[in-house]
């Protein structure tokens, strides 16, 4: 089963990401992990995208896409993929239906978690401390909500009509949420 789970950053994506992996004994693609190993590892990738990381802007879409094509043709995966943060833009989301089709795979489920400004940025006030993110200062909290709503809205008018999506209301907690999509899942 391939879903993805989208919305606003600090909408509880990764959190649910990771509910679903164990359940399902799929892979996490967190496109931003993958991104802060990179800057970590201090490799070229990870040079050029350090300053756009740490502005709370996007990382340019052939880095994001190339990254994920190993994951998508590794046969070991297959089917069992979940998306947190993964496709941001149209042209992620239309290189991630090619990348589906040519390892003839689909999309099962696209979770979105509708979460609002003011629930975004307590959410990611606290994780600050927990997790010491470089770009999880108000500021770039705010910046970064402005890009998803300027770059990430096409995307959700691209999937919602599709007959996998779902709605979920993100200012819930953590458990409402995996009820709501337990009860969608049926497994
Ligand atoms: P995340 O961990 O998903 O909140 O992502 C953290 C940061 O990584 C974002 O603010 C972007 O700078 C970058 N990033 C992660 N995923 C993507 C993506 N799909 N496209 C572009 N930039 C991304």
């Amino acid at each position: 089963m391939n879903i993805i789970i989208f919305g606003p950053p600090g909408a509880g994506k990764g959190t649910q990401a990771k509910y679903l992996v164990e359940k399902l004994n799929n892979f996490q693609v967190s496109t931003g992990d993958m991104l802060r190993d990179e800057i970590k590892k201090d490799t070229e990738i990870g040079k050029k995208i350090i300053n756009n990381m740490n502005e709370g802007k996007y990382v340019e879409d052939e880095i994001v896409n190339k990254l994920l094509e190993k994951i998508i043709f590794d046969p070991n995966k297959k089917n069992k993929l979940i998306f947190d943060g993964y496709p941001r833009t149209i042209d992620q989301a239309k290189n991630l239906e090619n990348l589906l089709k040519n390892s003839d795979q689909k999309l099962d489920y696209i979770f979105f978690l509708n979460t609002n400004k003011d629930a975004i940025v307590k959410r990611i006030e606290k994780r600050k401390i927990l997790e010491k993110r470089s770009d999880d200062d108000t500021k770039t909290i705010l910046k970064r909500y402005d890009i998803y709503k300027e770059k990430t809205k096409p995307v959700l008018d691209f999937y919602s009509s599709k007959k996998e999506f779902h709605e979920i209301d993100g200012s819930l907690n953590i458990d409402q949420i995996t009820n709501k999509i337990d009860e969608i899942l049926k497994v």
